[in-house]
């Protein structure tokens, strides 16, 4: 199994190599790089990601490969090749993509983002789950965020690919980006290992605030004491990469300074459109906002939101627990 596995990390560290030398030198590259100049990114920057490009054509990867003893096998087991079971033939997952190798927390190539370069469906394309990648736990970017800064205090939290490199092509080296999926604890875990402070930037879409929604219900349970969490929010049809393109990165700079603080965020988003001068109103905002108080670890943090429940409603902290915890029960 250990021997499989290096095999394989092997495997991808060629295959990386190979979608780089394509964008070096293949005799489609020039669209390949129009496309990355047209999205602002200079050699630097991908080289710092070891950004790459799949030609066209269904067997470039296992043409390249085919010296090994059972290409077919191992370049589907890296989730680089797939099986067509009806033609019963294997063909290159990534054709005609920008290639962004997703590397692990020691720099290591465990997987692949491809983008289309024009309008074709899927936009965005992952490796397979193999051994190695589990989509739901790693993060793009972490690695080279570290590479670039070696004492990182904080983290920003994006959606993209495009974003994790954007911001770095705008001095904003220290983004992340989860791979498709929602923020998960695992995640968060994973980040304050590196950091105290994580702040969520997700599209300034319908997508995106409810992302922002599922952030704050996952970090509130998780978070401790000397944990930092905040939200920024962007502008309407805005994502990070788009935005500080427009902006550059001092304006950027600027908008992550007013970012909301977790508690910010909780109050506006459980008060939202409610009347808290109406008792009725108040009632369901106490109802709706406890539980998920109470769902948090015991700390400073967590009695401050408690208490600002109190000024909000009047009541005391044991007149809400009481009614609010009754009113739990009598439900489960
Ligand atoms: P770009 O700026 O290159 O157009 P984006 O990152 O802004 O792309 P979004 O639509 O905002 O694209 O999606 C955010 C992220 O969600 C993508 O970077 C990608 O990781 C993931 N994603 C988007 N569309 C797909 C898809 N069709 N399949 C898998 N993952 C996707
Ligand atoms: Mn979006
Ligand atoms: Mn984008
Ligand atoms: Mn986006």
């Amino acid at each position: 199994k250990k021997h499989k596995v290096k095999e394989q990390l092997n495997l991808l560290d060629q295959a990386t190599a190979f979608y780089q030398q394509q964008l070096a030198s293949s005799s489609e590259r020039q669209k390949a790089i129009d496309y990355l100049q047209k999205r602002g990114l200079s050699d630097k920057t991908i080289q710092h990601f070891q950004i790459g490009f799949s030609p066209s054509g269904w067997d470039n990867l296992l043409k390249h490969f085919k010296n090994l003893p059972n290409p077919q096998l191992q370049l589907q087991s890296a989730g680089l090749v797939v099986h067509n079971e009806e033609k019963n033939r294997f063909y290159d997952r990534f054709r005609d993509r920008i290639m962004f190798p997703i590397r692990d927390v020691r720099g290591r190539v465990i997987a692949f983002g491809g983008r289309v370069l024009g309008d074709e469906k899927p936009k965005y394309l992952n490796s397979s789950e193999t051994d190695t990648f589990h989509k739901s736990r790693e993060l793009y970017g972490l690695y080279e965020a570290r590479q670039a800064t070696r004492n990182l205090s904080k983290i920003m939290i994006v959606e993209g690919y495009m974003d994790v490199v954007g911001l770095a092509q705008h001095g904003i080296t220290w983004a992340v980006a989860t791979l498709g999926t929602a923020t998960t604890e695992q995640h968060l875990n994973r980040l304050f290992k590196v950091v105290s402070e994580l702040i969520f930037c997700f599209d300034g879409d319908k997508a995106g605030r409810t992302a922002a929604q599922r952030a704050l219900d996952i970090s509130l349970p998780t978070i401790q004491d000397g944990q930092t969490v905040k939200f920024l929010f962007l502008p309407e049809g805005e994502d990070p990469d788009s935005l500080i393109r427009k902006e550059g990165q001092e304006a950027f700079e600027q908008r992550i300074s007013q970012s909301l603080t977790l508690s910010e965020f909780f109050f506006k988003s459980q008060t939202e459109n409610t009347h808290l001068e109406s008792l009725d109103e108040r009632a369901k905002f106490a109802n709706s906002a406890l539980p998920k108080i109470q769902s948090m670890k015991a700390g400073l943090l967590k009695q401050m939101m408690l208490e600002r429940i109190t000024e909000l409603t009047g009541l005391s902290q044991a007149q809400l627990s009481s009614v609010v915890n009754l009113h739990q029960a009598s439900h489960s």
